[in-house]
């Protein structure tokens, strides 16, 4: 492919082996990344040509330096990361890859960058922590044209929820004995019409926070948050509903549903118990948002069993499952489940209605805050959502 084998090999060394070093050379003074190689004190020890042009430095000049001050990242606000969002301090702490593609970089005149960037520690026997190497990509383009993409799905949607709106309110009004007089056919038409009609105005909706949530226009106006309370709020809400379809409800803090040591603070429970607090650090209406998705999951695909919820956690961590006894979700489905308009393909998903972003906006509401979501799931038995959150320590 690179022509090694032909004559006159420059790749080749004396003795007509392959000269790796020479090899690399040319790899990495070629491509268009960026690439960094840290030591584990984060100390810069060698960068290609293309690193310098993203962030407008000589290479040489780069060697020796700390990469926090060589590779400023920063948020839209071109505020510097904290080391808990910061991909390259994250590697450096916890020897675990970390990549981030809504940051930007600062170049050395302070032009701020569009940066998509991946850390991947330099491990020795799967432990040692040697330093890591960056690879970094100017992204301006493609973040223009993401954000392009956003305005104009967010506008569209917008614009077109009001005439949805209102045509749903007056199939309501024509189905409304007291308003109007219809025949059971007609009838029959018009209640497929607004279910439809419900339908469109979801997936304006939900488009129009899926847009915001790509370009950072979330409303976000984050407060201390006691989650226990919360839950236990939203599960009273909730109870109601499922209770409706034959599905208890039970709510947990604690450990996992194996752990003797649950509490189970159930409206019919009268033991004592002594409630841990946790605080996170969040918009109460966000947090909401994605628990009702994950409960609305739930309650969707569960045919019969209970629905559980619950909250554990440890010093740094507040973790939230939402447990069902529902169809579960196969191996080859987990990976994509958080991306947008993903719908899994098989009979329940066809009869019950979804737009497929519902997950997909709880997963960026989650890493907005520097949270995580995951799901463990088996077919035929159930599905366990996961959302990690870092814990508020109050002293
Ligand atoms: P939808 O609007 O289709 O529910 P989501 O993004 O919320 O969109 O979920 C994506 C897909 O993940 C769903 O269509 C469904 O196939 C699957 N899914 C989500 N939650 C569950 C669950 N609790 N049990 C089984 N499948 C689920």
């Amino acid at each position: 492919m690179f022509g090694f084998k032909k004559k006159n090999n420059t790749f080749k060394n004396e003795n007509g082996a392959l000269d790796s070093k020479a090899l690399s050379e040319i790899i990495l003074s070629t491509i268009d990344d960026g690439v960094a190689l840290l030591d584990k004190n984060g100390v810069v020890q060698m960068t290609n040509p293309a690193a310098g042009k993203i962030i407008g430095w000589e290479q040489k000049d780069m060697n020796g330096l700390d990469y926090a001050s060589v590779f400023i990242i920063v948020n839209e606000k071109n505020e510097p990361l904290t080391n808990g969002a910061n991909p390259i301090a994250r590697t450096l702490l916890d020897g675990v890859s970390h990549r981030d593609n809504n940051a930007y970089i600062l170049t050395k005149n302070k032009k701020a960058v569009a940066l998509g960037i991946t850390v991947t520690p330099l491990l020795e026997k799967n432990q040692l922590l040697n330093g890591a190497v960056i690879v970094l990509r100017d992204v301006t383009n493609e973040r223009y044209q993401d954000k392009q993409r956003a305005e104009f799905i967010s506008t569209a949607s917008h614009e077109m929820r009001t005439p949805v709106a209102a045509i749903e309110g007056y199939l309501a009004l024509a189905l409304n004995d007291k308003v109007a007089r219809i025949d059971d056919k007609a009838r029959s038409y018009l209640e497929k019409a607004h279910d439809s009609t419900q339908h469109l105005g979801k997936l304006f909706q939900d488009l129009l926070t899926t847009a915001k949530a790509e370009d950072g226009r979330l409303q976000n106006n984050p407060q201390e948050i006691e989650v226990g309370d919360l839950l236990q709020k939203l599960t009273e809400d909730m109870r109601f509903t499922a209770e409706k379809k034959g599905l208890s409800v039970d709510y947990l803090i604690g450990a996992s549903k194996d752990d003797a040591s649950i509490a189970s603070v159930g409206p019919s429970d009268s033991k004592k118990v002594i409630k841990p607090l946790y605080y996170i650090n969040a918009d109460k209406d966000r947090i909401t948002e994605v628990i009702l998705n994950l409960f609305d999951n739930a309650f969707k695909y569960t045919e019969t069993g209970k629905i559980t919820v619950g909250l554990t956690g440890d010093k740094n961590v507040v973790q939230i499952r939402i447990q069902d006894t529902g169809n579960g979700i196969s191996a080859e489905d987990i990976p994509h489940l958080f991306e947008k308009f993903y719908r899994v393909d098989n009979t329940a998903t066809r009869a019950i209605g979804g737009t497929g972003l519902g997950l997909f906006i709880c997963k960026k509401v989650i890493e907005m805050y520097d949270g995580r979501i995951w799901v463990n799931s088996e077919v035929g038995k159930g599905s366990t959502f996961y959302i990690n959150l870092p814990r508020v320590n109050k002293s």
